[in-house]
């Protein structure tokens, strides 16, 4: 199959090109669509073939539940039933915007979408091309990041193409996302909503409209035996191919460390890389040394991180090490992503 890329930013909505995506999705192919947090994976969350050939693209295993992209509020009552007030509340300070919400599936969900689960997560993007491409294919449409699973989330068109190439039609091209980091998820089935996965929308931010928010305790650390909550958190997301460490403590002693493991490494002929931010790049010794954003403002972190990921895998770096950061607000998610792509694997000085 042949992958088409186009262009089309939020300033320039191309009808034409809807309508060809709209006519792939509604044929049961997939496109791949621009949003605020990443790159999605778009096909018909009401078909459950459409399902199952996002899970074969992405070679993800099925039991990862998808996330059902919606382009107005109303239509959450098609595919979720007993919603909640706190719902409501929530898509009204938070919505259109990075919040997923987990509620009761509706019967015209397909278990394929939901990886078997009685549940549905639910988000409204917003991205203006997400929903208009949304409205184009029918109004539901499963999403999962664009990548094949194991890969850092695309945060670019090239990366999308890089791993859907050949394997599904279209691919709409809006430049680079907002956020990159993938929405907060959180689950309203319960008396007390849980944080299943951390984002932009902080718990903070949450409490503020609707009261106490619990959050599921897997996230940060590594507990023995307590699956996630969110079937797609046990995997080892995002994970470069080259072996990933954490680094944390004092500043200084942390570049310290970081440049002599590099220069251990490179004497046992390893290439290796750096991910570190604006304010101590100049003080590392590496053969790639990637900024990921500046400390002065977290989201810039947020923002690089799934590149520099991609970019240390196209370098053929071998041994990296990162800076770890605060996990307040936006460094959550942020550490959440880098603790996962590491495979827990830090070191404390
Ligand atoms: P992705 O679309 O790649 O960001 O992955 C979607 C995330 O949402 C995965 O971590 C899923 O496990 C989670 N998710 C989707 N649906 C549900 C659900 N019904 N219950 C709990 N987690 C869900
Ligand atoms: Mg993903």
């Amino acid at each position: 199959m042949q992958t088409e890329v186009v262009f089309m930013d939020e300033a320039h909505i191309d009808e034409a090109v809807l309508a060809e995506a709209g006519r792939w999705i509604k044929q049961g192919e997939l496109v791949a669509f621009p949003t605020e947090t990443v790159y999605g994976l778009g096909g018909d969350a009401l078909r459950a073939d459409s399902s199952r050939k996002i899970y074969a693209a992405k070679n993800r295993p099925g039991d990862n539940p998808l996330i059902i992209h919606i382009a107005k509020w109303e239509d959450i009552y098609h595919i979720c039933r007993d919603i909640p007030e706190t719902a409501g509340k929530l898509a009204e300070a938070f919505w259109p915007g990075p919040l997923t919400m987990i509620l009761k599936k509706q019967d015209i969900v397909p278990l394929e979408t939901t990886g078997g689960m009685e549940t549905v997560a639910v988000r409204l993007p917003g991205h203006a091309v997400a929903r208009a491409f949304i409205e184009a294919a029918g109004g539901y449409v499963a999403a999962p990041s664009a990548n094949v699973s194991g890969r850092p989330s695309p945060t670019l068109a090239k990366y999308v193409l890089e791993d859907m190439e050949g394997k599904i039609p279209l691919i709409i091209d809006g430049g680079p996302v907002g956020i990159g980091v993938e929405s907060t998820i959180v689950d309203l089935t319960e008396e007390v909503p849980m944080i299943l996965r951390p984002g932009f929308i902080t718990r903070e931010m949450l409490e503020s409209v609707v009261g106490r928010v619990a959050e599921d305790r897997t996230m940060t650390e590594v507990l023995k035996d307590v699956a996630p909550k969110a079937p797609g958190m046990k995997y080892r997301h995002y994970a470069p191919k080259g072996n990933l460490t954490i680094v944390t403590g004092p500043g200084e002693r942390v570049v310290d460390y970081i440049n002599s493991a590099c220069r251990e490494a490179a004497a046992r002929g390893k290439r290796t890389g750096v991910l570190c931010t604006v304010e101590t790049m100049a003080q590392y010794r590496a053969d790639s040394v990637k900024c990921v954003g500046t400390r002065a403002d977290e989201s810039t972190v947020a923002q690089g991180l799934y590149q520099m990921l991609r970019e240390c895998d196209d370098e053929g770096l071998e041994v990296l090490f990162a800076e770890s950061f605060p996990t307040e607000g936006i460094g959550q998610a942020i550490m959440n992503r880098l603790l996962k792509a590491a495979g827990h694997q830090v070191i404390q000085l």
